[in-house]
């Protein structure tokens, strides 16, 4: 065994407080950056996926019943410990991801933030007096945990989703069985290590990996889990949508992918919009559901921007995530670069410019090169199909009304952008663009404090700020007499 596979494994399941590390299936862990086996990943059997459902209902009454300031120094000391060990889980989450350190250490630095968010906010989960009609009735809103939850997490931000579903659902009082993407499980195992030392009681919070489809139909349709929330594509949301309504209509939040839109008007503000966009653009090689990806540039500044965008990704230093000063990794799997590769040509066989990039880097590892596409027709599949890959794609428009009617062309609600230095136009945007966020002369929707989620078919039920709380919550009146 070398050494990077000793710093990387073992992985395991958690189950019930107990890691499991021995399995009769599984399958291998590999290194974006080499193409090389790292590890491998035990899958759950059927009795292991309930047992995880099982214990997450076992475990539910006890850890609903602890005060809100008992569950919330659980996950503050969490959070604790992820900044304590943020330097090994950033390299645990660069090997097997890709993306570059720098960018990791945020994800586990954000992550340990939305664990404290969630431990402050699940102190503030309020019900409500109603003022009575009847003399001798009094009315009371009650909000309490839904039950235990299944969560189903994406590879892209290995560390981050799995914090943000698990931090709601522990801190409303819910118990949670979680499948991490099988790609990507080293950092989801550590977020439950972090929780275990910190006192997490047994069952509380469990992982399992398998065959994602497999696993989602045992868990949704287990009659211990009251709810579902998932983060990926809009195919598999609205599939695992379908199973939740068929067993028992649970309820469920989906984070779905989306296609943003970034609308360039003819006031804003370019060389700050360039600084923005950029490195945003290329942040996690592109692979972001917010990552900002059809650009329409006002006709008098598109030229412009193309080169600004060019000059950047020019620039960029591309290579294993984990070597010092690397900028941009590269593509989790070798089906993004095959997506990438298919995308570019039929964009460049329908007229679209191709001002940098287009090609794949290296002869190992998923590598694929920032890329410039201008002129896009509206008719390539980039302009339609989300490309989660690191291609700027651009499109010329003449007026707001213009610029709005192409971000809601696409049945995608998640992020937009848009720079202009009109309120006027600022007032259009607000009202007219179709989107779970809207970033304006700005691109930092994210955050632990603020609702994070989409429209149409991008998803419903939002994660983060006051909202995220809700959807672990049911509502229940009492009618006190
Ligand atoms: P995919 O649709 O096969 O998988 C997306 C995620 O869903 C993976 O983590 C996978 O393990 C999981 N998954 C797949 N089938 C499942 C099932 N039946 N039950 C439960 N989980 C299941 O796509 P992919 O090739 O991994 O990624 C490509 C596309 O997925 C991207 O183009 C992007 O649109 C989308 N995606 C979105 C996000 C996001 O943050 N919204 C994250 C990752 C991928």
């Amino acid at each position: 065994m070398t050494l990077m596979t000793e710093k990387y494994g073992p992985l395991t399941l958690f189950i019930d407080g107990e890691w499991i590390s021995v399995s009769d299936s599984g399958e291998d862990v590999y290194n974006p950056a080499t193409g090389e086996v790292i590890a491998r990943l035990p899958h759950a059997s059927a009795s292991d996926i309930d047992r995880a459902a099982q214990a997450a209902a076992r475990s539910f009454p006890a850890w609903r019943a602890l005060t809100a300031l008992e569950r919330s120094r659980i996950l503050r000391r969490t959070a604790d410990l992820l900044r304590e060990r943020a330097d090994h889980i950033a390299w645990l989450l660069s090997t097997e991801q890709g993306k570059a350190l720098g960018e990791a250490r945020i994800e586990v630095m954000v992550s340990a933030e939305t664990l404290d968010w969630c431990a402050e906010e699940g102190r503030r989960i309020y019900g409500r007096i109603v003022p009575s009609p009847y003399p001798q009735v009094e009315y009371r809103v009650l909000k309490q945990p839904v039950g235990p939850v299944a969560a189903f997490t994406p590879w892209n931000f290995p560390l981050m989703m799995p914090a943000r579903k698990v931090a709601s659902a522990l801190a409303s009082g819910c118990t949670i069985v979680l499948k991490p993407a099988e790609e990507t499980p080293a950092a989801a195992i550590e977020l439950a290590r972090a929780f275990h030392d910190a006192g997490l009681p047994d069952g509380v919070l469990n992982i399992v990996f398998g065959n994602p489809a497999e696993v989602s139909e045992q868990l949704i349709a287990h009659e211990a889990i009251r709810k579902v929330t998932f983060t990926g594509s809009t195919a598999v949301g609205q599939h695992l949508a379908g199973l939740a309504a068929r067993h028992g209509a649970k309820r469920c939040t989906m984070e779905l992918g989306g296609h943003a839109p970034v609308l360039i008007l003819e006031d804003a503000d370019l060389e700050r919009a360039i600084s923005l966009l950029a490195p945003f653009k290329f942040r996690n090689a592109g692979q972001v559901c917010i990552s900002p990806t059809r650009f329409y540039v006002h006709d008098s500044l598109h030229d412009r921007f193309v080169d600004g965008m060019v000059c950047a990704a020019t620039k960029l230093k591309i290579g294993s995530g984990v070597e010092e000063g690397v900028q941009m990794g590269p593509l989790a799997n070798p089906r993004r670069v095959s997506a990438m590769r298919e995308l570019v040509d039929d964009a460049i066989a329908q007229g679209a410019r191709c001002m940098t990039g287009g090609n794949l880097v290296g002869n190992r590892g998923n590598f694929f090169a920032p890329t410039v596409l201008a002129d896009v027709p509206e008719s390539a599949r980039i302009m339609n199909e989300e490309p989660f890959g690191p291609i700027v794609v651009t499109a010329r428009i003449h007026n707001t009304q213009e610029a709005i009617t192409q971000a809601n062309r696409l049945p995608f609600g998640l992020a937009s952008y848009a720079f202009t230095s009109s309120a006027h136009n600022i007032s259009m945007l607000a009202d007219g663009v179709e989107a779970g966020m809207l970033g304006v002369n700005a691109i930092a929707v994210s955050t632990p404090e603020a609702p994070f989620g989409g429209v149409r078919h991008s998803g419903y039920g939002s994660e983060g700020g006051i909202e995220g709380m809700e959807p672990y919550l049911v509502t229940k009146l009492l009618a006190q007499g």
